[in-house]
């Protein structure tokens, strides 16, 4: 038996499960300050018979094994976990292995090994929710790089007469600032889920994600891309997404995955919202089983 914890802003779900990703029990928490949070996460696997436990959590994160601050949170805007070093925590309290990684690398993992991702050795998962952030698996091992990857934050091309600013604190228009959930809202005067399907605002979503998923196909080379989050709950998006990405490609990439399978080739999670919790498990397992 594993333990998983899905560490994100609004909560953190906590859960064990075994070898072959079934989740066995889970509960839900609410992400208040670190003391009170982590207090119900020691709570919840005092006595549970975990081998090693895995986080997937939300970042900015410090993963340089080598860094001073390892295991940290670090720049998040949530300023009660800023530089809260979450492993530590944990390490401390548990005597089983722990392992951290974003949760979008935690996504990618679940769905590589579990999901739609299957059989693959180089995937990306986006979640498109209140940021929008990505996690690479890249020949068979998680990029991590100098930290890890901000997917979130990457430039797009504006639709000529969009003056929309944008929502990212840092960087206002990035595609995080344009299509995040937060970013719909403010555009629109309305949450996404408020909106009609065929409302423009999904056109133009997808035209900004698609720009996005064009760049990850060119730096990266993924053999599949798996969508989730909040937003991709708008199950149109999916094609006015697959259709834009083609148009953007050109051609210019010359394979079959592409070319003729574009609906498996941008896919949403198979393991629905499990993704992430199921992650959790890979990287306890990974921790005591590299
Ligand atoms: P988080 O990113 O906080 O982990 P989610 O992935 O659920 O959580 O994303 C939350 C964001 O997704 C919010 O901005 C919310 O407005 C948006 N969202 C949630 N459900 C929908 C929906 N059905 N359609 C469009 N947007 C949605
Ligand atoms: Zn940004």
């Amino acid at each position: 038996m594993f333990g998983t914890v899905e560490a994100g802003g609004t909560k953190f779900v906590c859960g064990i499960g075994n070898e072959d990703g079934r989740i066995l029990d889970q509960i839900t928490v609410p992400t208040t300050v670190p003391e009170e949070t982590l207090d119900a996460v020691f709570a919840y696997f005092r006595n549970k018979p975990i081998q090693s436990l895995g986080v997937g959590c939300f970042g900015p994160l410090d993963l340089d094994p080598r860094s001073p601050s390892y295991g940290s949170i670090t720049g998040t805007p949530k300023i009660a976990w800023r530089y809260c070093n979450i492993l530590a925590e944990l390490r401390g309290r548990f005597p089983v292995p722990v392992a951290l990684d974003t949760d979008v690398n935690a996504a990618v993992l679940a769905e590589a090994r579990w999901g739609a991702g299957r059989g693959l050795h180089t995937c990306l998962y986006l979640t498109v929710g209140t940021g929008i952030g990505g996690g690479a698996l890249v020949e068979g091992r998680i990029l991590h790089g100098l930290m890890h990857p901000e997917m979130g934050h990457v430039i797009v091309r504006k639709q000529a007469g969009d003056l929309f600013p944008g929502v990212c604190p840092t960087h206002g228009d990035c595609l995080e600032g344009l299509a995040s959930g937060p970013a719909i809202e403010r555009r629109w005067g309305r949450r996404g889920a408020d909106l009609p399907p065929d409302h423009r605002a999904w056109e133009l979503e997808a035209d900004y994600l698609a720009q996005g998923l064009v760049n990850y196909v060119y730096a990266l080379s993924p053999q599949r891309i798996i969508l989730g989050g909040g937003v991709m709950r708008q199950a149109q998006l999916f094609p006015l997404i697959r259709r834009r990405v083609l148009e953007l490609l050109g051609g210019y990439i010359d394979r079959p995955e592409i070319l003729a399978d574009m609906d498996h080739y941008i896919a949403p999670p198979a393991l629905g919202s499990l993704s992430g919790l199921c992650g959790g498990l890979v990287l306890a397992m990974k921790a005591v089983k590299p």
